[in-house]
């Protein structure tokens, strides 16, 4: 392992979230000591924070990242589970609209998301993670109300951060040194700045941004008898660019997130809100509402863009640092990815340590290529869906995005109907095979040659043995 002058054999992890949290893990046993600098004070409880503010949205956690999760914090799922996380198997368990009508609900269980609220799924992982770093040979450090304002170093090499204690007092300011910062400080990152105040350009940076904006209520069921036994999608398409994603959570409690791209965002206004949830492909998330009521004000949320930053490339990256989750890369939420590809992107991050026999020169600059390449299967999809509500300047895709886009399309649609094309279309999409699969002559031959099927004309009822 290298040692730093200063840092030693010590990590800094910019953001105590979830990110932030499965770096820890993923540095286990390759470095004496991790300090986490966090800029909340983590709340009594599982409750909101607001350093996490899509916090308030609905999240599900794929089966792709399900398993990274458990692969880096074994038991995690069933902790989740223990806490409420209810578990809905895809397409069993989540009524899906497509624009030509509702999806299949085959038997399938390959995938089982996990939906519960992100208070509760980052006080799990942090439990656990702090839990399993307490039986390490690495010390762990969280320092609380503690902001990371700058790095310290040159342009070649960073050496720590500048903290900033957040109820000042003496000491407020000092600095840290490390042998390896890792920002995991989410959507909101400010390396670029801090690349600049080194003296380095910012690494290139790719937006594809649909212009979509969330908003939220959480809901209980008047009468759990007709509360509805699984959760319901309806996602925008072009002639219907608004959407809504009604799941049940922990608690008894549901959470209704409604959508909508550029001219269709979502009101937070109470009234206007169900009046809206009214407006979206199908009626039947509105008819819902009828036997809910709301537990909570509505939440709005509109920074949805596609964004990656290219860390990874040659000469991206000073030697001492590392970028991970939303710091490196955003997704549009629909597409409920991003906290799969942190927990990919850590998963990797392990994998490169290991492989490079721990930290030294130069590994850093591996593990964030590793990481950049667990993102892509996730990038290529959101970007491809996204492409034709992008701005312009942003909408101008290679040719072989838009054949991709083309052919994912008509995959979906297939998808809906064919418990083949869907288990392949689910696979991929729950990121847990490579888009290659899709490519398969069986799923290309079921995509391009069958006919044209439209979706059941009501939300199915009964589930479809496989
Ligand atoms: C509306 C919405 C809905 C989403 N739905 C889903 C979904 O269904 N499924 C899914 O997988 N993903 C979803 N995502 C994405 C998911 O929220 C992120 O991918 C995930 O939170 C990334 O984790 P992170 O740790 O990188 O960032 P965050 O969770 O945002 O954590 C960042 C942490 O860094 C701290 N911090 C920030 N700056 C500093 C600083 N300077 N110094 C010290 N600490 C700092 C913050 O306080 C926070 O604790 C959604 C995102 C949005 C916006």
């Amino acid at each position: 392992m290298a040692e730093h002058s200063n840092g030693g054999r010590t990590a800094i992890v910019i953001g105590g979230g979830l990110a932030g949290m499965l770096a820890v893990t993923a540095l286990l046993g390759h470095v004496e000591a991790i300090t986490v600098v966090e800029r909340d004070r983590y709340p009594e409880g599982r409750a909101f924070r607001k350093g996490v503010p899509q916090a308030r949205h609905l999240h599900i956690l794929l089966s792709g990242g399900q398993r990274a999760l458990e692969e880096l914090l074994p038991g995690t799922a069933a902790a989740l589970g223990e806490a409420g996380a209810r578990s809905l198997y895809l397409p069993r368990d989540l009524l899906t609209r497509t624009p030509t009508g509702w999806q299949r609900r085959f038997d399938e269980r390959r995938h089982r998301t996990l939906s519960v609220t992100r208070p509760v799924l980052d006080a799990v992982v942090r439990e656990r993670a702090l839990r399993a770093a307490a039986g390490s040979s690495t010390r762990v450090e969280v320092l609380e109300a503690t902001e990371v304002t700058g790095l310290t170093g040159d342009a070649d090499r960073v050496t720590g951060v500048r903290v900033r204690a957040r109820d000042g007092g003496r000491g407020a300011r000092r600095d840290l040194p490390a042998a390896l910062v890792v920002d995991a400080s989410g959507r909101g990152s400010r390396a670029p700045h801090w690349y600049a105040e080194l003296g380095r350009s910012a690494p290139q940076e790719e937006i594809v941004d649909a212009g979509l904006a969330y908003a939220t209520r959480m809901y209980r069921p008047k009468d759990p008898d007709t509360a509805p036994a699984v959760g319901v999608n309806v996602p925008g398409w072009p002639e219907c660019p608004r959407g809504a994603a009604y799941v049940p959570v922990e608690d008894g409690a549901w959470l209704l997130t409604l959508s909508g791209v550029r001219g269709h965002h979502p009101p937070t206004d109470a009234v206007e809100f169900t009046a809206f949830s009214a407006t979206i492909g199908d009626p039947y998330v509105h008819e819902l509402l009828g036997y809910a009521e709301p537990l909570s004000p509505v939440y709005g949320f509109h920074d949805t863009c596609n964004r990656r930053r290219h860390f990874e490339r040659p000469g991206a990256l000073p030697e001492g640092f590392l970028v991970l989750g939303d710091a490196g890369c955003t997704f549009n939420p629909v597409y409920g990815q991003g906290m799969s590809v942190a927990a990919l992107g850590a998963l990797a991050v392990r994998g490169a340590l290991d492989a490079a026999g721990g930290l030294r020169p130069g590994s850093a600059a591996a593990a964030q290529r590793a990481v950049a390449r667990a993102a892509e299967p996730a990038w290529l999809a959101a970007v491809g869906a996204d492409r034709p509500y992008a701005g312009s300047g942003q909408r101008t895709a290679r040719p072989v995005e838009r054949l991709s886009t083309w052919y994912i399309d008509r995959l979906h649609a297939r998808a809906a109907v064919d418990a083949v094309v869907g288990a392949a279309f689910r696979d991929v999409f729950c990121l847990t095979a490579p888009p290659a699969r899709l490519l398969a002559p069986r799923i290309v031959l079921r995509t391009l040659l069958r006919p044209r099927r439209p979706g059941l004309p009501a939300p199915p009822p009964t589930v479809e043995p496989l």
